[in-house]
Order: C-alpha cells, then sequence, then structure tokens
C-alpha cells in the first residue's frame, strides 16, 4: 500500500530553507546552548521545537498562530543551536526566510512596526540620511534636550525609553568613507578594504578610528570605500530580507574595486557580510560576485592572527572577554580575540561561566523582547563580576552597548571597551 507522506514543502516562500529543516534529527543536543530555552525550559522556546514548528508550517500542516510568531520571534538569531548541532542545521538563514514570511501574515505591536518603518526601510538605507539623524542625535545629547526629555519621560511615552538608554554618548566626528587610503606602518604594504559599517562609523567612529590604526600598525594599506553601507543583518534578522538583499548588493559593488581581505570589527555585520554569499545563491546575476565577496571577509582578530601587530604598552588589567554570538557562534572565533588580548603585557584575561550565553543584545532583540533581553543582560552580568574584572572586552557594537547600559545601572565603575580601542592602546607608539 503506497504511504503518502508530504516531503516537498506547501508554502513556497519557505522552500529555499526546508532541507534545513528537514536536517533536524531532533536529538535535542541544542536545547541547553540555547538562551530562550535555557530561560523558560520550554519546548516550544528551543531550537528543536521552532525548527520543527517552521517545518509544520512549510508543510501545510500548521497555521500561523501569534503563538507560533512569538515563540519564533523570541529567537535571538545568536546561532548557538547551529555552533553545536550534529545534523548541520543553520538556524540564521532559517530564521531569515521563516521572518520574511511571517511578515507577511503577522501584525507585529506598533512599536516593532514603527522600527522597521522608519529605522530600517528609511535610516538604514542611505548613509547620508542615516549621518544626518546620528548629527542630530549628538545635538540632542550634547545641547541638554536628552536631560530633558528623560525627566519629562517622552522616551518611556513613545516606547522608545530602552533604545534611548542605550544610545551611547555620540563622538563629534564621525568617519565617513570617501574612497581614502590610510597607509601602513613599517615596510609591509598588504592591502585590506575596511567595512566601516552604520551605527559603528558614526555612535562608535573613535572605535573604527582605532581599528585602522591598528590596521596600519599592522602593515596593511587600509582603504575605506565610499559607496559602502549598512550590511543589512536588521532588515534579514527583523524579516526583510528583499532590503536586506539590495544592501548586500550595494556592498558588493562597493568593495568591487578594492584589494585584500574585507575587515569588519563588528561580529553582527561580519557574519552578514560572511552570508551574502548564501542568500544570493539563487541569483544568477549576482551568485558568483556575492560568494567572491563574502570569501573576502575577515573579522579584525582573524586578520591580525595572520599579521605582526606590535604590543608596545602594557595594560596592566583583569580582563573579561565577551564572545559575541555572532563572532562564536556564527563565525566560530573565539581563539583569536583571546590570543590576541593575551599577547598585551600585564593584561589578565579571566574565563566566566556560561560564555557562550548570548547577553540579550542581539540586534533590535533588547527593543521587541525587552524582558527575555533583560533578563540576559543581567545573567551575563552576574557571571562576568563574579571573576571581579577591571574591563570586559568585545567584539561587536551591541553587547558593547548592552553591557555598558546595565553597569551603568548596577552603578559599576567596570568599563566595556572594543577590543579594537585595547589593541590600539596596546600597540599605540
Ligand atoms: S541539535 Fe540540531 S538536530 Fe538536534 S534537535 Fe537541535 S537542531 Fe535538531
Ligand atoms: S538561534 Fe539562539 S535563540 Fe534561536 S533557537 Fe538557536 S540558540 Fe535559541
Amino acid at each position: 500500500m503506497a504511504v503518502s507522506i508530504a516531503f516537498r514543502p506547501q508554502d513556497p516562500a519557505l522552500a529555499g530553507e526546508y532541507d534545513n529543516m528537514l536536517a533536524c534529527i531532533r536529538c535535542g543536543l541544542c536545547l541547553t546552548s540555547c538562551p530562550t530555552y535555557v530561560l523558560s525550559l520550554q519546548e516550544a522556546e528551543g531550537p528543536r521545537g521552532r525548527v520543527g514548528m517552521a517545518r509544520a508550517l512549510a508543510e501545510g500542516n500548521l497555521q500561523l498562530t501569534p503563538d507560533l510568531v512569538s515563540h519564533e520571534l523570541n529567537c535571538l538569531v545568536c546561532d548557538a543551536c547551529s555552533a553545536v548541532c550534529p545534523a548541520g542545521v543553520h538556524m540564521d538563514p532559517l530564521q531569515v526566510v521563516l521572518r520574511s514570511r511571517l511578515n507577511e501574515g503577522a501584525r507585529p505591536s506598533w512599536n516593532v512596526r514603527l522600527v522597521r518603518a522608519v529605522v530600517f526601510t528609511w535610516l538604514f538605507t542611505d548613509m547620508r540620511r542615516f549621518r544626518a539623524v546620528a548629527r542630530l542625535l549628538w545635538l540632542y545629547q550634547r545641547t541638554g534636550l536628552r536631560w530633558l526629555a528623560r525627566h519629562l519621560g517622552i522616551p518611556r511615552l513613545m516606547g522608545m525609553g530602552e533604545a534611548e538608554r542605550l544610545l551611547p554618548q555620540l563622538p563629534a566626528q564621525f568617519l565617513t568613507p570617501h574612497d581614502e587610503t590610510y597607509a601602513p606602518e613599517g615596510s609591509a604594504t598588504d592591502p585590506v578594504a575596511f567595512f566601516a559599517g552604520c551605527v559603528m562609523s558614526t555612535a562608535l567612529a573613535d572605535v573604527d578610528r582605532a581599528t585602522i590604526r591598528v590596521l596600519q600598525r599592522a602593515g596593511h594599506t587600509v582603504s575605506n570605500p565610499a559607496q559602502q553601507g549598512c550590511c543589512g543583518a536588521l532588515h534579514a534578522h527583523g524579516g526583510d530580507l528583499s532590503q536586506a538583499l539590495e544592501l548586500a548588493k550595494r556592498n558588493i559593488v562597493a568593495f568591487e574595486a578594492t584589494q585584500g581581505p574585507i575587515v569588519v570589527n563588528s561580529a553582527g555585520c561580519g557574519a552578514m557580510l560572511k552570508d551574502y554569499a548564501h542568500h544570493l545563491r539563487s541569483d544568477p546575476v549576482w551568485v558568483q560576485r556575492a560568494a567572491a565577496f563574502s570569501a573576502r571577509v575577515r573579522d579584525l582578530s582573524e586578520l591580525l592572527m595572520t599579521a605582526a601587530l606590535p604590543m608596545k604598552r602594557k595594560v596592566p588589567q583583569k580582563v573579561v572577554y565577551q564572545d559575541a554570538c555572532h563572532l562564536l557562534h556564527a563565525q566560530r572565533i573565539s581563539r583569536q580575540p583571546r590570543e590576541l588580548l593575551r599577547q598585551i603585557d600585564g593584561l589578565e584575561l579571566a574565563e566566566i561561566g556560561e560564555a557562550g550565553l548570548c547577553c540579550g543584545s542581539a540586534g533590535v532583540y533588547n527593543v521587541t523582547n525587552p524582558v527575555q533581553s533583560k533578563q540576559l543582560q543581567q545573567r551575563k552580568l552576574d557571571n562576568a563580576l563574579r571573576v571581579a574584572p577591571d574591563l570586559i572586552v568585545t567584539s561587536n557594537p551591541g553587547c558593547l552597548l548592552q553591557l555598558r547600559a546595565g553597569l551603568q545601572e548596577r552603578g559599576s565603575p567596570i568599563a566595556v571597551r572594543h577590543i579594537a580601542e585595547v589593541l590600539d592602546e596596546a600597540s599605540a607608539p
């Protein structure tokens, strides 16, 4: 007797990741790595449950319900499950396609829709606009408007209290890429192209400048292509894959005229840039250009392991290195930043419990899922403070702002810095 089983997806929007869903053998090895499962101990809040629901949806055996949407959107897309999965299930691209599909059938809350429409579509797609808004925010911080708005509770009334609290003190000078080149120190002249980022080149422009100085000292000629922009990670994880792909194509074009590795100092951006090849694999016009681009992408710590960065100064501090999920899980980079920090005279590196558990930042997760985000932030800080560090070092702007905000709230004097700033200090003449 013939048995009929739905082996083909009924939902064509999910077809591209169907094989990925089928790969899950339901072993459960991923459960204890998953931050939302660890918090809730619910199957639907773990990777196995999420893959199962996505597969049932793809096969037409489940309808979109608010519960299903909420369990899927609670995923941090941290890829901790992918890193331990013996069957090779990759949660990031699965969530990207799934969220794109959910966007068509779900009605998110008004503040999530506001973030998507204004921030993702209008702001992050044009770097001139992005810098203009960043300049207004700088004025907001410098003129006392911030103080006034906070005292009147305006950010909270607008549902943006958490986002406003995380906003760092913006620098007076942004790093605006204009096809400039930075000459190397020493005789080596290996070319690299720098991915400046949107948040990194504005809110954290000093980290970008520190990164360029470190690259120069490591013997690299650094080019900074003018036409580059946002990497598109926020769009992809927010369910707007088509906008993310537009941004990807723009970056591919911007870097095609440059030479050498494409260096990135933000873990989240780096993971997305390395994924361009996957996201554009079915586009005959872009498949090869995307693959060539992604093959060139290197995290700063990955690149520096192959260069000779002279460490000249002591940094006598006890340091906790905070693994960014998109570096540790998505790019499998954990040894390189630690080895670089260990090369610094006087620096003592301390390891913490649950080092691989997300800090709750995860793009805009701290705005869209403030409760879980806060729980993970506090858990991370409890683990870090247990070893009494002087400094927490990370490689991702999201982690940096999330932990800094949490420490400020606790009144802690412990600083949080990007690894590029520490390497810049240690290698300064
Ligand atoms: S580890 Fe992989 S195969 Fe096992 S349940 Fe998790 S996602 Fe499925
Ligand atoms: S990506 Fe992270 S939050 Fe999402 S299911 Fe995997 S481990 Fe859990």
